[in-house]
């Protein structure tokens, strides 16, 4: 007996900013939008204490308040809000095929991508305990650094993005400490130059971290050591900052869609389409420039109004409702 396909006419996959915004935009427009929300929902924010920089909360906000919001503001308007994860997609015809949890299979006149993008880690258990604590590790600086005015930070990483965190940290920050895994930058010269150049960043190279030091609470410095001669170190800090990537999640698309060398999805510029009609993107999963809630949300918009001329222009093809047919 075959499963029953149910029709959808906007599926949007994710629950961050990009995902709940672009809902909130579809369900005012009539696209009757389904989301699923993934094995994170609220996405990113959810992990992090305090969101300051978000327009709207002169207080600033807790990422899971603030993600509990943008949800009940989507469900405002009727957006069906489903838990589940989308593992495979077929956008090789008119209607894009999705299915959720390996089983059921949702045919879609429009997607919208809001899968976002997963901040890489050291993987050491102080890191981890310290990260989960909200104690003092991060991997934005934008969004945290403003916490560490006038303090002694640590930051990890040596490509372009490492450069331009540390930088922005040294603004604020008394000092910096940026540690190097080689004997030279992956960055480009220009940007090493620019850190280089810093007064108050301190460049170690070949040194890696043993071992973030907390007092159960806070982080209170980094243990390190020289990957050359094993000579070991602790330095003080109240923040550690890791910047060594991210990774889109983006894998489920990648033989429908282009994606750039890192995985993030390639979109045509100023708009929120795809290489595949009818698919778009928003948020993280095509952003490894800016990765703000705010812009986040800023495409999530842009991508529902997309479908939504998209729709419009295609003049149902195809039944829209949402029923399901055998
Ligand atoms: C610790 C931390 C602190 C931050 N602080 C700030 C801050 O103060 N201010 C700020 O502006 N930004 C901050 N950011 C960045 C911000 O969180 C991101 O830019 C933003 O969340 C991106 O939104 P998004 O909707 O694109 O994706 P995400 O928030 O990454 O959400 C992705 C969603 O997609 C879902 N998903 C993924 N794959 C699937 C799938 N196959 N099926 C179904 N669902 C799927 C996930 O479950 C999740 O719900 C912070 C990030 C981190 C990690």
């Amino acid at each position: 007996m075959s499963e029953t396909i149910e029709k959808v006419k906007c599926l949007i996959i994710g629950s961050g900013p990009a995902g709940y915004t672009a809902a909130i935009y579809a369900a005012r427009a009539n696209m009757k939008p389904v989301l699923y929300q993934g094995s994170q929902p609220g996405g990113q924010l959810t992990t992090t204490n305090e969101v300051e920089n978000f327009p709207g909360y002169p207080e600033g906000i807790t990422g899971p308040e603030m993600m509990i919001e943008l949800q009940k503001q989507a469900e405002r308007f009727e957006t069906d809000v489903r838990d589940g994860w989308i593992t495979k997609v077929d956008f090789s015809g008119d209607i894009h095929k999705v299915w959720v949890n390996d089983t059921k299979e949702i045919h879609c006149n429009t997607v919208i991508i809001s899968t976002g993008a997963s901040a890489k880690y050291l993987g050491l258990d102080s890191e981890q305990k310290y990260l989960k604590l909200g104690g003092g590790v991060s991997a934005c600086a934008v969004c945290d650094g403003f916490f560490y005015r006038n303090q002694e930070v640590v930051i990890v990483g040596a490509g372009d993005s490492a450069c331009e965190e540390a930088h922005y940290l040294s603004k604020l920050c008394k000092k910096v400490t940026m540690l190097v895994r080689r004997d030279e930058f992956r960055a480009s010269k220009i940007m090493a130059a620019r850190v280089k150049n810093t007064e108050n960043i301190e460049i170690l190279y070949n040194t890696e971290t043993e071992e973030v030091l907390g007092d159960g609470q806070v982080v209170t410095g980094v243990r390190v050591f020289n990957n050359q001669t094993n000579e070991k170190h602790d330095i003080p800090a109240t923040g550690f900052f890791v910047a060594i990537g991210h990774k889109p999640n983006t894998d489920i698309f990648k033989d429908y869609l282009n994606l750039d060398e890192t995985g993030y999805i390639i979109n045509k510029p100023g708009t929120a389409k795809t290489n595949v009609e009818g698919v778009f993107v928003s948020g993280d999963a095509a952003d490894h420039v800016y990765r703000q809630a705010v812009t986040a949300a800023g495409t999530g918009c842009m991508a529902a109004l997309d479908a939504e001329r998209y729709l419009a222009a295609k003049d149902a093809t195809f039944e829209v409702s949402t029923s399901t047919y055998n």
